[in-house]
């Protein structure tokens, strides 16, 4: 049987589509996967555009890909992904090596584009807008955890940008699409499921009758089987009380919420297109505080933002603290082609981002220590993942909060168990906990 390989760069909502992807080539046997490249008889990246480097990644594995496109002329080579939406004619011409290029509203067509290639023997390109199609296709590899894409598209466009021209228009899937599919992996033993969208808690406002997140969480809350709901990217401008009030209340829903902030300054705010000033982001935050009890909060910040001064940036760092995030991810400004941002005045220098990077960077490490040190001596509930990656005679689980927690799982617990453990240190990555329960720790 051929073999497939798959690369996949980039955020969730891409590894989603790798599975679906997979998922399509392997479940009528016409594929099987494979992960060693120099095995595969096709290749597919999944590419991210968001930035430069990303792209470059992606020339790079291309660059690599060629020799083994050399050894076996008949291998297939496809790049998926927003760079396939985005730099189609750049793909073509700096990687004449590839095969297929088609962007993520083909993926539901990607038998048949591969077929084409395989009986054309010539280069094909699938981009642009197509309707929205819910894979209901099994993953390649069924876990423990899932991702399940509920949304499409986004339409804030954030000045610094490619996703609105990348995915297109914000589109929703139905309900019952989504609760089919959830039914499904919880047939397969998913027991945790992360619903994607770029803005997923906009969902359902296109949908006719409209509909919003907080009622879909409450009807994939009831499915048999699924243990944790988590759901991402939140955008501040869309979150509702109701929302918030859905994180306290729906029991399955973990008490865990990424908030992309951005920066902490209301001019490069502005400037961004982001609808939202620090003052209301920290309103929400307080709402959030106050009805959801032991909620671990995450954030995406952009540093080095045109225009951004040293007084802007302080006043990040200065939201990092006030909000005291359990972590969070920090990208240097990459400009990207077409977007507003990228003709601005103002880029900031490639040292200065990389100094103001790595400051952050170490305040964040602090105030996430300084929130794990009191979660010493606490009870906590845990799903285990599999073996601890540091020692592998040790089992390793997320909290609900999302925190990762190895522990000794002496010979009574077992992958996609729920069990309840003490926490008896906090490291800087992870913590460390005891087993809670009959003839075991008593926290
Ligand atoms: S909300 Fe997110 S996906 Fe949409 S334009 Fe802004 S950064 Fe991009």
């Amino acid at each position: 049987m051929p073999k497939l390989h798959v690369i996949t760069y980039g955020c969730q909502m891409n590894e989603y589509d790798s599975e679906r992807a997979a998922g399509l080539l392997t479940q009528g046997s016409e594929y099987e996967l494979t992960d060693t490249p120099a095995d595969a008889d096709l290749i597919l990246l999944n590419t991210c555009a968001i930035r430069e480097k990303a792209e470059e990644k992606v020339f790079s594995k291309l660059g690599q890909l060629r020799a083994l496109k050399q050894q076996n002329p008949g291998l297939m080579i496809g790049v998926m992904g927003c760079m396939a939406q985005l730099q189609k004619d750049a793909i073509q011409k700096r990687a004449p090596i590839v095969d297929l290029v088609f962007g993520s509203p083909a993926i539901a067509r990607v038998g048949e584009l591969v077929e084409r290639v395989r009986r054309e023997r010539r280069p094909i390109l699938s981009v642009g807008e197509a309707p929205l199609v819910k894979l209901s296709t099994m993953r390649a590899r069924p876990g423990l955890k899932a991702f399940v894409t509920v949304m499409e598209g986004c339409e804030k466009h954030c000045t610094f940008c490619v996703v609105p021209v990348t995915r297109g228009r914000e589109r929703s899937h139905s309900p019952a699409s989504i609760l089919g599919e959830i039914r499904e992996l919880a047939r397969a033993g998913v027991r945790e499921v992360t619903l994607l969208g770029q803005t997923v808690n906009a969902y359902g406002r296109d949908l006719t009758p409209p509909t919003d997140l907080a009622a879909l969480l409450e009807m994939v809350n009831g499915i048999d089987g699924i243990r944790r709901i988590r759901f991402v990217t939140s955008n501040p401008y869309n979150l509702t009380s109701r929302l918030i009030r859905a994180l306290r209340d729906i029991p399955k829903v973990c008490e865990a919420l990424h908030l992309p902030l951005q920066s902490g300054s209301n001019r490069i705010l502005m400037l961004m297109n982001r609808g939202y000033t620090r003052e209301r982001y920290l309103e929400l935050i307080a709402e959030l505080r106050e009805t959801v009890p032991g909620l671990a909060l995450t954030t995406d910040l952009i540093v080095g933002f045109p225009g951004e001064t040293d007084e802007d940036f302080d006043q990040t760092v200065d939201m990092v603290e006030r909000v005291g995030y359990e972590g969070l991810f920090a990208f240097r400004y990459s400009r990207r082609p077409g977007t507003p941002a990228a003709a601005m005045p103002g880029q900031v220098p490639e040292d200065v981002k990389a100094r103001r990077n790595t400051r952050v960077l170490e305040v964040a490490e602090r105030v996430s220590a300084a929130k794990s040190r009191p979660l010493e001596g606490r009870e906590m509930e845990i799903m285990v993942d599999g073996a601890s990656k540091r020692d592998p005679r040790e089992l390793s689980g997320r909290t609900r909060c999302n925190r990762v927690v190895n522990f000794d799982g002496q010979g009574k617990v077992g992958v996609g168990d729920v069990v309840h453990v003490c926490i008896t240190q906090a490291m800087p990555h992870s913590l460390r906990g005891a087993l809670v329960g009959e003839g075991a720790h008593v926290c």
